[in-house]
């Protein structure tokens, strides 16, 4: 395939020319390498040497200047996986004048987002490292729009969904072996170097174990959105369902992990929520097929895995249903839930969990990284063997864990049910489940405290406030105001709702004593606004 950079001819002689007059430039966001995003003018990459080189001259721009702190350990993390010694990214530095003596540059004309994928063998892996990364930092610098190259410098092949990079922009994306075809050395005109992690909402426990991040920063509206945007590249349309045309898709795996009684678990499926089912299984069906068959879905029922990303493209009020082998604790490896519990994702998720050891099936005899264990120590295997739960533990080689993992399952159906009439508070409806609103209060207006002493022992303290500004342009289903009241001095406070905007307060409050009083509203329990200015009263 041709790896063509672009229709557009640009003047050589001039980008030549303000290579070697201006050098390289460069500006960065971010205080530290874990948050930094870098663009550049003129930054150029030399295949021989497989580096990135900063051309210094008498106007360029190097922001931020860490001097040697570039290498503590770099400048920057190249893919959206925190602080991944693999994945760091720097350039080396030559001075303009090295041109003269270098081989000719190749310019790319397109404005580049430079980056490392992380797996790309993995769906799991490629929509949260990667596409979702990708998608909301070009959102983030308008220059990165649809005409965009994508470079992934991992240095891997295309890996087994190349096609949805391809979805990001209407370039071809170019992989780290295809940059040594345009030359020994290539300069981008303007590039962007690094991922935004604010997508992100797993980490992989290369430091502690595996678990949801600890600030995570997205809500479901942008994921949807992102599915929305995939979807449409995909030309996938959810048309209306008929009433009655409910369905549940049971995502299959067909090379490991299996499902042993498929058949049967299908059926009771069917009997139990009187809905049809189907299977899909990423071996047999296109991806494309898969999203619109659970884009309309009202259930998905799965093993744990990496195809289970793909619950981003239910609609609203569907369910995860997430199935884990012998001895793996589902609350130790949340990635799936963690997505569909995300505000605003509005999925139901179950997980269950396969207690019957006689109904597993182990392998042994495979290799290590599809969890065989023969290579082990005997007593190292025994204790494998004898162990009913997976301790917690690092990624990514922990034998024991690839053992149980890589299980394959009898599903337990008078268990598997149960599990789920108790776990879904509401049988799984879509046509009930729009948005709920995401607006908060404004904080509350012209707070005002009075105070009155009644006698020795008692005292009274009025306050009183006006609605939110932004309230009257809403239609809220509950308004609740929140009040605090602390002595002052004191490290504790009282705490009230209050659903009117007045309230006379005389339990706890003492004459001739300083009370701080903190009132803001809330939308419909939680929907917390902040609080207005504190107000001093004294009684
Ligand atoms: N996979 C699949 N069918 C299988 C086993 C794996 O489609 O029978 C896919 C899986 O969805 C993932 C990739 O192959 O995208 C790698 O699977 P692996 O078991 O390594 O990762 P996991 O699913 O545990 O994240």
């Amino acid at each position: 395939q041709s790896q063509e950079l672009s229709h557009v001819r640009i003047d050589y002689h001039a980008a030549l020319l303000a290579l070697q007059e201006q050098g390289t430039r460069m500006v960065c966001t971010g205080k530290m390498h874990t948050d930094r995003i870098c663009r550049f003018d003129y930054l150029c990459y030399c295949s021989e040497a497989e580096e990135f080189i900063f051309f210094h001259s008498n106007a360029s721009v190097m922001l931020p200047n860490l001097g040697p702190r570039r290498f503590q350990p770099a400048l920057l993390d190249l893919s959206s996986v925190e602080d991944h010694n693999t994945q760091y990214f720097n350039f080396l530095e030559l001075p303009a004048a090295a041109l003269k003596y270098m081989p000719k540059p190749v310019f790319v004309p397109d404005v580049t987002l430079i980056l490392n994928r992380f797996n790309a063998d993995n769906l799991m892996h490629i929509f949260h490292d990667d596409l979702l990364p990708i998608f909301y930092t070009m959102q983030q610098y308008t220059d990165l729009d649809d005409e965009a190259r994508l470079v992934f410098m991992e240095g891997w092949g295309e890996g087994s969904h190349f096609d949805l990079y391809r979805l990001l922009s209407s370039k071809q994306p170019l992989l780290k072996e295809h940059l040594r075809n345009f030359g020994k050395l290539m300069c981008f005109t303007k590039s962007y170097v690094g991922l935004s992690k604010m997508t992100t909402w797993y980490q992989y426990g290369f430091v502690q174990p595996q678990g949801p991040k600890a600030n995570i920063l997205v809500s479901g509206n942008e994921i949807r959105q992102f599915a929305s945007f995939i979807m449409d590249r995909l030309n996938i349309t959810t048309k209306e369902r008929p009433e009655g045309d409910d369905y549940i898709v049971v995502f299959s795996r067909t090379s490991n992990r299996l499902i042993l009684n498929e058949a049967e678990l299908l059926l009771s499926l069917a009997q139990e929520y009187k809905m049809r089912t189907v299977t899909v299984s990423l071996e047999e069906q296109t991806f494309a097929s898969i999203v619109q068959l659970i884009s309309a879905a009202s259930m998905l029922v799965s093993m744990h895995g990496a195809q289970l990303i793909t619950s981003m493209f239910l609609p609203r009020g569907a369910a995860v249903i997430e199935l884990f082998p012998y001895a793996v604790n589902p609350e130790q490896y949340t990635p799936y839930k963690t997505l569909a519990s995300l505000p605003g994702m509005d999925l139901q998720y179950i997980a269950w969990r396969n207690t019957i050891e006689e109904n597993s099936v182990a392998y042994p005899d495979r290799p290590w990284d599809q969890g065989g264990i023969t290579h082990l120590e005997k007593e190292e295997q025994e204790r494998i063997l004898a162990s009913k739960e997976v301790q917690r533990h690092l990624c990514c080689r922990n034998p024991e864990w690839l053992f149980r993992i890589y299980q394959d399952t009898i599903v337990n159906i008078p268990s598997f049910l149960e599990v789920l009439r108790d776990g879904l508070k509401i049988k799984p409806n879509l046509k009930k489940s729009k948005p709920v609103s995401v607006v908060h209060p404004g904080r509350v207006r012209h707070p005002k405290c009075q105070t009155s002493v009644q006698a020795a022992h008692e005292a009274k303290l009025s306050v009183s406030w006006q609605i939110p500004w932004n309230l009257k342009y809403l239609k809220v289903r509950e308004v609740k105001y929140e009040v605090w009241i602390q002595e002052q001095g004191e490290n504790t406070y009282m705490p009230y709702i209050l659903p009117q905007q007045n309230y006379t307060f005389s339990e706890n409050i003492k004459p001739f004593t300083t009370y701080l009083v903190w009132v803001r509203c809330i939308f419909n329990k939680n929907l917390l606004g902040p609080f207005a200015d504190v107000l001093i009263c004294k009684t």
